[in-house]
């Protein structure tokens, strides 16, 4: 049980307030005027607060749909957070650096991003991805945030968009309630086992995340497989191609809507601060990486090995589906 929950007076009464406050038991709720006052004071510890847990009801005012970094990925886009911070706790996450606080904060005016997005889709005739995993999992809490429920339908009207649910989750009971779209991506970041075992705490095995690939699959959903982030330090070039090998032949080729590659990097600013959280983190502190162009970033010794990898890729998948990331 949460220790609190924290909610924005004006949306107290909203029926997904209503909601979220039958689903996550606390001792306490606590009105507050604005989530920032909490959620982005300084000097609070990221580690101490993912072990101890608070949650915080909003509604997000501004900044609704913001460009996707050219750092993280290398297709033009847009993404929006109904969620900051995940259940999941990789030790690689650039949330520990980013964020102040580990409080989960869900936003419920889900109307106002859609308005956002459709002013940002109606400017163009061209294909406009929409990314929704970039400061939580998409799926791992949908049963409390009924993103899905929403924001699916809510795509299958808009011609010229993509939306990417981007996770590591294996629910599909949600989802399968759902009439899927072709302009809806579940997008699964993939590892090895043996990677999965050390670094990304808390989300289920890989063999849980295939199966429900192949049942969503089955169900009609759009795949995408994301090989993201690359770590070779853990886990060796010959886990990654069995990796490729399983994932990419578990599901007929035409589910694949699209395969990416990323390799493993922080912004110099992130790296600092999460190794300041978590002196303990044996990830981060790898000699293999290190500071380059304001990045932290893997030296020549992984990248070309990352190389070989993305090539062997290619030769498993038709090329107009592959996005890479630099
Ligand atoms: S699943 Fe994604 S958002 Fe969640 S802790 Fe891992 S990297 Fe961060």
């Amino acid at each position: 049980m949460a220790k609190t929950i924290f909610v924005e007076n004006n949306i107290f009464e909203h029926s997904r307030t209503r909601k979220l406050l039958n689903i996550i038991k606390a001792r306490n709720i606590i009105k507050i005027n604005h989530y920032g006052e909490l959620f982005n004071r300084n000097r609070q510890n990221f580690r101490i607060q993912k072990d101890s847990l608070n949650y915080i009801i909003a509604a997000k005012k501004n900044n609704l749909v913001m460009p996707v970094p050219r750092s993280t990925t290398s297709v033009d886009g847009y993404y929006f957070s109904h969620m900051y911070n995940c259940i999941y706790d990789c030790d690689y996450c650039f949330l520990q650096g980013h964020f102040n606080s580990a409080y989960h904060v869900y936003f419920i005016n889900y109307e106002d991003f859609g308005e956002a997005i459709l002013n940002k889709s109606i400017k163009t005739k061209t294909k406009l991805w929409f990314f929704s995993g970039y400061d939580c999992d998409s799926l791992a809490s949908e049963k409390i945030t009924g993103f899905a429920e929403y924001f699916v339908p809510f795509f299958s009207k808009l011609k010229n968009c993509i939306l990417e649910i981007r996770t590591k989750s294996s629910r599909t009971t949600e989802l399968l309630k759902i009439k899927p779209n072709p302009n809806v991506v579940c997008a699964f970041s993939l590892n090895p086992q043996n990677l999965i075992n050390v670094f990304e705490k808390g989300t289920p095995s890989l063999s849980r995340r295939i199966k429900s690939i192949k049942t969503l699959s089955e169900n009609g959903w759009k795949i995408g497989l994301r090989f993201d982030p690359l770590i070779l330090t853990k886990a060796r070039k010959e886990d990654y191609l069995e990796l490729f090998d399983l994932a990419v032949n578990c599901i007929p080729k035409s589910s694949i809507h699209s395969v990416s590659l990323g390799t493993l990097r922080l912004s110099e600013s992130h790296h600092k601060k999460m190794i300041k959280n978590d002196r303990q983190n044996r990830l981060l502190l790898d000699n293999r990486y290190g500071y380059e162009k304001k990045m932290w970033q893997p030296h020549s010794e992984i990248r070309n090995i990352e190389v070989h990898l993305r090539e062997h890729l290619k030769k498993l998948i038709p090329q107009s589906s592959i996005f890479l990331s630099e």
